[in-house]
């Protein structure tokens, strides 16, 4: 059986399990699942600890194979480039639908109460966090690291990425001897890494289904309902970038067949949807890059990292629905002006959100005070933020797989899509 089937069909049963437990109000079994749920966070542990090492190697080797610095440049630049316009465009479809669908409308004002009392404790904690949310020069100074293995400690992926793409720059100035024994070292990391998620994937479809079973179990889907016009504008918009932007995008820009695109890199969807973490689905991305969709190493190693913590599509878009949203339940009308401005803050707080469960609701409140909208407002979306960050981060990173598409189709690569060119691993056995 095939990984991806298998974890299918974790993902349906641990669904299904969660949600029986969760109607039933049966406590053994809801007793059960929190018991096994270490399993699954370990689990996710497992993928994390390999992220480290293997985006300082691939950044230090993608860099330092980009050869010289014009080259990087112009990918960098190219990279830049397409991420920022793909997200404010998924913004932009995200405000967009809230003004046709007028989500905030249909929100009685007994739900916005139960909601309000509910979640505002905890919603008060993350207005807390993202009031230490850092200014844009903080930002900009904080993206240089003064001590890089302290970056790489406390897994702070900005300015770990900056070191290691200027130390792969440096490697390719200094004498040709040298250079191929560090680059060596670097590559040997990259290539363990991968072997070590081969590994960890084999534990997929059991951990898939602890993950879901115990959020299913706990948030169940009465929730939804209260929320659900807020809920369906963000699927909707979700849906559209996923299988419109980014088809369009790939069809008529990096020319691959999207459906063999998509069938290709479905086990990292399906992970992100798990764990709603890009930075801990990144390993299996650029596995799936690398042995799915046939792109370059070069550009693999280099687009995809940075793609995780800074593109993300879907949390941007999420935020513009979410603004909307909190807005028109005010009563506060936002103009076209202002609302460009959330197409400007949204993209800039999804590219400072880290690829790590909920935040972008933290980054959230960036967007809300700079629209003039109560950041207590947050209140009323937190008790759906768990599942619509699940779809979110799958969208997050169909994004950065479809920016190496089209980046390495630019920089001239061959990508063939077919059923003759038929996916080789990432299903189980391990990269040579
Ligand atoms: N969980 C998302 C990610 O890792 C970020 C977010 O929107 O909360 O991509």
């Amino acid at each position: 059986m095939k990984l991806y089937t298998k974890i299918s069909i974790g993902l349906v049963a641990g669904a299904t399990a969660g949600i029986v437990v969760n109607i039933a109000g049966w406590e053994g079994g809801g007793n059960v699942l929190a018991t096994i749920e270490p399993f699954g966070l370990g689990w996710i542990r497992l993928i994390r600890m390999i992220v480290v090492p293997l985006v300082v190697a691939s950044l230090v080797v993608g860099a330092a194979s980009l050869g010289d610095l014009r080259t990087l440049g112009r990918v960098g630049g190219k990279t830049v480039a397409y991420y920022l316009a793909t997200t404010s465009v998924a913004v932009s479809i995200g405000l967009v639908l809230s003004n046709v669908i007028k989500p905030g409308r249909g929100l009685s004002v007994e739900s916005q109460q139960a909601l309000q009392a509910e979640y505002g404790t905890q919603a008060a904690g993350n207005i807390e966090l993202g009031n230490q949310a850092p200014s844009v020069v903080q930002l900009l100074l904080s993206m240089i690291p003064d001590n890089p293995v302290g970056a790489a400690a406390n897994a702070d992926m900005l300015p770990l990425i900056l070191f290691s793409i200027l130390f792969g720059v440096a490697a390719t100035m200094i004498r040709e001897d040298r250079r191929r024994a560090v680059l060596g070292v670097f590559e040997a990391i990259n290539d363990i890494s991968m072997v070590m998620i081969h590994w960890v994937m084999t534990l997929a479809p059991y951990a898939v289904f602890v993950l879901i079973a115990a959020v299913t179990a706990r948030f169940g889907f009465e929730i939804l309902e209260s929320l659900l016009w807020y809920t369906g504008t963000v699927v909707l918009g979700l849906a559209l970038h996923a299988f419109g932007t980014f088809s369009l995008i790939l069809r008529f820009l990096a020319r691959v067949n999207p459906v063999e695109f998509f069938r290709r890199i479905r086990n990292a969807q399906l992970l992100g949807f798990s764990t709603s973490s890009s930075s801990a689905t990144l390993p299996v991305s650029m596995q799936i890059a690398e042995e799915n969709l046939g792109i370059s190493k070069k550009i693999s190693s280099f687009v995809l990292p940075l793609g995780a913590t800074v593109n993300m599509d879907g949390t941007a878009l999420y935020q513009g629905v979410a603004v909307m949203f909190i807005a028109q339940v005010f009563g506060i009308e936002l103009s076209v002006m202002q609302q460009l401005m959330v197409v400007l803050t949204a993209t800039l707080a999804s590219i400072g959100a880290a690829g790590v469960p909920s935040a972008g609701i933290i980054t959230l409140t960036i967007v809300l005070s700079q629209a003039g909208v109560p950041d207590t407002g947050i209140a009323l979306i937190l008790g759906v933020d768990r599942i619509l960050d699940m779809l979110r981060t799958s969208v997050n990173l169909t994004g950065d797989l479809t920016g190496a598409t089209f980046i390495a189709r630019t920089e001239g690569e061959n990508i063939v899509l077919d059923a003759t060119t038929a996916p080789t691993v990432a299903e189980g056995s391990p990269a040579q």
